[in-house]
């Protein structure tokens, strides 16, 4: 399961095309990192998978099913998305754990804030879970916040992930240890993993370097560094 395809997808805003032809077949449970220059169209990719954005050309499978004859509940409950800035609500961190997983019980919470390496720092708080959290709330940092993204989406236990830029935001030793737990997160997922560096994606199964719309490059990261 997670078998996700791209078939010389094409991508304009308004009249401006952005996506050139993209193929790109991510076997299941695989990891395909996505990098190249600002602009070059990764965060539209990524938008594409989850249906943010249709295609305007070719199509997107997964299992052999176009993604545009998939409901878009079936669809989100298949994709698990880390952007690079979670945004929590103004409620407490339990609502913000469980929020998308209908009937989430206090132990599958708990369980999710162990694996996305949370839960010390939620028990230590005053009101554990049931804190606030947010504008009107406690502050979390970044870290903080990527790992309660990270909860949420173990919570849901998608065979699909997408990481778009999910460390690029923080400093490079929170960058480091979230890196770690996604890594973890990552096995037995299909993963597509949106990045700037090469040196966040040595553990990609495949790369692929993407310039003004179009896969300039692909290999392994080994592959990548011999030809430079
Ligand atoms: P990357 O993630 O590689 O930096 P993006 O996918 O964000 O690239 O952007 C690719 C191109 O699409 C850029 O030229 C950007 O300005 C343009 N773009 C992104 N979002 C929109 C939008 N909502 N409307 C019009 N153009 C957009
Ligand atoms: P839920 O299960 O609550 O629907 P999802 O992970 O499916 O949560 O994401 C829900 C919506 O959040 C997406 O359909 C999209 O509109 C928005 N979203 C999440 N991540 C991003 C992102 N990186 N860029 C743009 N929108 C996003």
């Amino acid at each position: 399961k997670g078998h996700v395809r791209l078939e010389d997808v094409r991508f304009a805003y308004d009249e401006r095309e952005i996506l050139k032809g993209i193929t790109l077949d991510v076997a299941p449970g695989s990891t395909v990192a996505v990098v190249g220059p600002s602009g070059a169209g990764k965060s539209t990719l990524a938008r594409l998978l989850f249906r943010f954005y249709d295609v305007t050309g070719g199509r997107i499978t997964m299992d052999g099913q176009d993604i545009a004859q998939v409901t878009q509940q079936s669809l989100r409950s298949a994709i698990g998305i880390v952007p690079q800035d979670t945004v929590l609500f103004n409620d407490t961190i339990g609502y913000n754990i469980a929020y998308g997983k209908a009937g989430a019980t206090k132990e599958d919470i708990h369980a999710a804030a162990r694996g996305a390496a949370i839960a010390d720092f939620i028990e230590r708080l005053p009101d554990g879970y049931d804190t606030r959290v947010g504008e009107r709330g406690l502050k979390l940092s970044g870290g903080e916040k990527q790992r309660v993204a990270i909860a949420r989406t173990l919570l849901k236990d998608p065979p699909i992930l997408i990481l778009d830029e999910a460390t690029s935001a923080l400093d490079s030793r929170t960058e480091a240890e979230i890196q770690a737990t996604l890594e973890r997160i990552e096995r037995g997922r299909t993963t597509i993993v949106i990045a700037h560096r090469l040196s966040t994606i040595v553990h990609a199964d495949q790369i692929v370097v993407l310039d003004s719309g179009r896969i300039a490059e692909r290999g392994t990261h080994a592959e990548l560094l011999r030809r430079r």
